[in-house]
């Protein structure tokens, strides 16, 4: 049998062309093996094609941990469950499924004393969740209503609003910290109003609803928008002694109902 001499110098340039990077980079190998191991032509096709969806999933999702802007480290392998007894692995694990709450656009809210981990818990699903292939956005609260007061100003609070929509989820941490005068416009209502039942929202604050009525406009607006929040939710109250303190202390990680008593701390 006389080998079939195949021209391949313009490959490299069609798979560029193409976007094919991953069977660019590993045509040689793989058409080395075909040949060596008589694969019918079909099957070197078929794990061409693989290679590159495969790749392109990666890509996808070191893209959505990029724009997620999540807080670096504060991932589920790191946080400790023994020091939230009301959360367990489980629960979290099946929500970093995504699935139903997220289709649904129910939301998660998080409680609890500065410190007892929220942010961490909230950060860790986050991550879980772009591993699973959906898209995140985290956000300190008053910088995205800052950002979104600046849209208003502009007259594309609607397109801002709308943006927003190719997240699945949106993390808007530390809700209470919203100010005064930021409360004065209500594009945080807007938010709220625009994603409801549609798409999720993940809030963490100090306190339960008791202080919101500083971070809307007015006592009816407050009511309005805890109304749509807790419609369709799950909340997660993280009564629990700030984990920086019970570390420092070099205690071990107890729940502690004292800590259940309000504490209220400024942002930093
Ligand atoms: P909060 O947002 O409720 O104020 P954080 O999530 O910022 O609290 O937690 C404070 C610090 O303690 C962070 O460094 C966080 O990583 C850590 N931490 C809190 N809870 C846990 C936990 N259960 N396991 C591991 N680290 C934790
Ligand atoms: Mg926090």
């Amino acid at each position: 049998m006389t080998a079939i001499e195949v021209d391949t110098t313009r490959l490299p340039l069609l798979l560029t062309e193409l976007r094919l990077p991953a069977i660019g980079r590993m045509w040689p190998q793989l058409t080395e093996r075909s040949d060596r191991e008589s694969w019918p032509a079909a099957r070197l096709l078929a794990a061409l094609a693989e290679l590159e969806i495969a790749e392109r999933g990666r890509r996808r999702i070191e893209r959505h941990l990029v724009e997620a802007r999540l807080p670096p480290g504060k991932t589920l392998d790191s946080f400790d469950f023994a020091a939230v007894p009301m959360i367990s692995k489980a629960r979290l694990m099946a929500l970093a499924a995504g699935d139903t709450w997220l289709e649904k656009g129910s939301n998660l809210l998080l409680f609890g004393p500065p410190g007892c981990g929220k942010t961490h818990c909230g950060a860790a699903l986050g991550y879980a969740l772009v591993e699973n292939g959906y898209r995140v956005l985290f956000a300190r609260t008053t910088d995205l209503v800052q950002k979104l007061q600046l849209a208003r100003q502009a007259l594309q609070l609607e397109a801002a609003v709308a943006k927003l929509d190719k997240f699945d989820l949106l993390i808007l941490d530390d809700l209470s910290y919203v100010h005064k005068d930021q409360a004065e416009t209500s594009v945080l209502f807007e938010l709220i109003s625009a994603r409801y039942e549609r798409r999720s929202m993940l809030i963490t604050a100090n306190q339960p609803f008791a202080d919101w009525n500083k971070v809307f406009p007015d006592p009816a607006m407050t009511i309005a928008a805890v109304d749509r929040l807790v419609h369709h939710s799950i909340i997660f109250e993280m009564n629990v002694e700030s984990y920086r303190r019970r570390t420092a202390a070099g205690r071990k990680p107890v729940a502690s109902p004292a800590a259940a008593t309000p504490s209220i701390a400024t942002p930093s």
